[in-house]
């Protein structure tokens, strides 16, 4: 099962290879590759034994936001979004939405903006 980044903007999905988890004096983390944000890990292992590291459970599911802004041959740009939602049980990313067009604007940043706002209230109605 892949540890997942629980900074919102970022939400990589990581191989436990990708990740060296450390010991901290407030318990076991994780520094995201990605984002460098901390993330916590628990222990489950039995004492005496080996270290076993899983993520502590989160009622909320992760998931990750991709926003960008696709160039049109008129010089504008299309919003576009890409919403990865997981899966409750296992951690990987099994639903996936896409939309191709938002919207169209001038500069690259408003459609990327535009994307963004739209998954937010997207993902704050569901929560
Ligand atoms: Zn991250």
């Amino acid at each position: 099962m892949p540890f997942i980044c629980e900074n919102v903007e970022c939400r990589a999905v990581l191989a436990r290879g990708q990740v060296r988890s450390n010991h901290e004096e407030s318990g076991w983390c994780f520094y995201c590759p990605d984002c460098k944000i901390r993330n916590e890990l628990k222990d489950i292992g039995l004492p005496g034994g080996p270290v076993e590291l899983v993520q502590p459970e989160r009622s909320d599911l992760p998931h990750k936001v991709i926003a960008t802004a696709r160039p049109l041959e008129d010089g504008r740009y299309a919003a576009q979004l890409r919403v990865q939602r997981a899966l409750g049980m296992k951690g990987t990313y099994a639903v996936e939405e896409y939309w191709e067009q938002l919207g169209v604007f001038p500069d690259a940043q408003e459609a990327v903006a535009h994307a963004k706002s739209i998954a937010a209230d997207m993902l704050e109605r569901k929560a």
